[in-house]
């Protein structure tokens, strides 16, 4: 028998956790094992993200713990693109590969390890199959690596991700979290919409669900008004997210995001007339370069009127490459701290607010995951995480009384 044994580790978003499968399916499509350890492996591939330094520093020290293991090592990722010169220096025996050759892998695993005849059944996608839909976007936005690290559009063609999407589904899969760095500009490149590549998604006969990952609010605005509609079928999760970024104008303006705080609360408003019970989900940076009391004032003022159930709070972090790397008005470590404190507490305290009020509803939820001990955690059709004792299996769809609430999900019991 001759093939590598290897192990695949992927880090970040949706998008790199996708790809992370795709590198898998690829090896093994070479003959090569796939393994979950990096002890019984040969090879590790480490999907990298670089999204904020503190994540840089620990895909480095990941990085050096593998070559300590004498494994060979392949970087592949973010980081691959935007930071070649510091991986080189912390594993200069590294191969790396950033997502832009991502066309050439097989034939660059191929010139150095051959290929493998080891006959391995690729692991079916549980009940999540995560679906890439292009790579890059249109943004300019002046702290993002990612930028830097994805390029420009580049959108998938709509047959093979419908092909990819059916199957999973035939697979076995029961959801469908359909990804890119800003999925409401797919296609933006290549002459077609978000708004026309869901509905072919939707036409794939089975019963299963569709979450549609995160959109620029610029990107969304083109296509809003065809994109509404297609959130009502029942296929599709009420689950919309929105990263706002600031409450401020003056800071989205020196973030470089093409959109106000009027639009994405129009946009909010649009969505959420036509949907009933929807989750929005948003990110904030604080701290971001120039960022005032008053400005921060406006962020936390904006939470508290579109009441968003999730806020993903990130403290600035300057990324080399990036124009706000050069800015001069950097906000204070501490005031950034402090900031990040306020919103997370605020956010917890709307998200309860909202949970609450859905005690006692009876809610159709798919269990998608294991939870802790012998418990399982579903999604209910806003995509809000339910956990439920026993008595379940994955890509079951039940009926759950929702009987307590937490900030960020909600527990429940079977009923018939
Ligand atoms: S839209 Fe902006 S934040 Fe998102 S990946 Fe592109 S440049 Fe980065």
């Amino acid at each position: 028998m001759r093939f590598v044994k290897v192990c695949v580790e992927a880090y970040g978003c949706t998008m790199n956790q996708g790809e992370g499968v795709i590198l898998e399916r690829k090896m093994m499509s070479l003959g090569h094992e796939v393994v979950k350890s990096v002890k019984d492996a040969d090879l590790v591939i480490l999907n990298t993200c670089t999204v904020i330094r503190s994540t840089e520093m620990r895909m480095l020290k990941r990085m050096r713990e593998v070559s300590g293991y004498e494994k060979r090592l392949i970087v592949t990722g973010c980081m691959a693109a935007a930071q070649h010169n510091e991986i080189s220096e912390a594993v200069p025996d590294a191969i790396i590969v950033p997502p832009f050759e991502y066309d050439r892998f097989v034939q660059i695993v191929t010139e150095r390890f051959g290929v493998g005849d080891f006959v391995g059944i690729p692991k079916p996608d549980v009940v999540s199959a995560i679906i890439p839909i292009a790579q890059g976007c249109l943004g300019s936005c002046t702290y993002c690596i990612t930028r830097i690290a994805r390029g420009r559009l580049k959108s998938y063609d709509m047959e093979s991700i419908v092909g990819r999407c059916r199957s999973s589904i035939s697979g076995g899969a029961k959801e469908l979290l359909i990804t890119a760095q800003d999925t409401a500009c797919y296609g933006l490149d290549t002459g077609h919409t978000l708004a026309e590549l869901l509905p072919r998604i939707i036409e794939i006969p089975g019963t299963f669900r569709i979450r549609i990952g995160m959109m620029n609010p610029d990107s969304l605005e083109k296509i809003i008004g065809d994109l509404v509609p297609v959130w009502n079928n029942d296929k599709v999760y009420k689950f919309l997210h929105l990263p706002v970024q600031s409450g401020s104008d003056r800071i989205l303006k020196a973030m470089g995001r093409r959109y106000s705080v009027n639009d994405l609360r129009r946009q909010v408003q649009m969505f959420r007339e036509r949907l009933q019970d929807s989750t929005l989900s948003t990110d904030v940076i604080v701290g971001f370069p120039g960022e005032t009391n008053e400005d921060f004032n406006k962020t936390t003022e904006l939470v508290r009127e579109i009441r968003p159930n999730i806020v993903n709070v990130t403290r600035y972090s300057s990324r080399p490459g990036t124009p706000a790397e050069k800015s001069k008005n950097q906000v204070p470590g501490w005031m950034s701290k402090e900031r990040s404190r306020e919103l997370t507490v605020l956010r917890f305290k709307v998200g309860l607010s909202i949970n609450i009020g859905r005690e006692g509803n009876i809610e159709e939820v798919l269990i998608t995951e294991r939870g802790k001990g012998s418990t399982y955690i579903g999604r209910t059709m806003s995509y809000t995480p339910v956990v439920i004792e026993d008595g379940v299996t994955l890509g079951d769809l039940v009926n759950v009384e929702i009987v307590k609430s937490t900030p960020t999900h909600l527990f429940g019991r079977l009923v018939a």
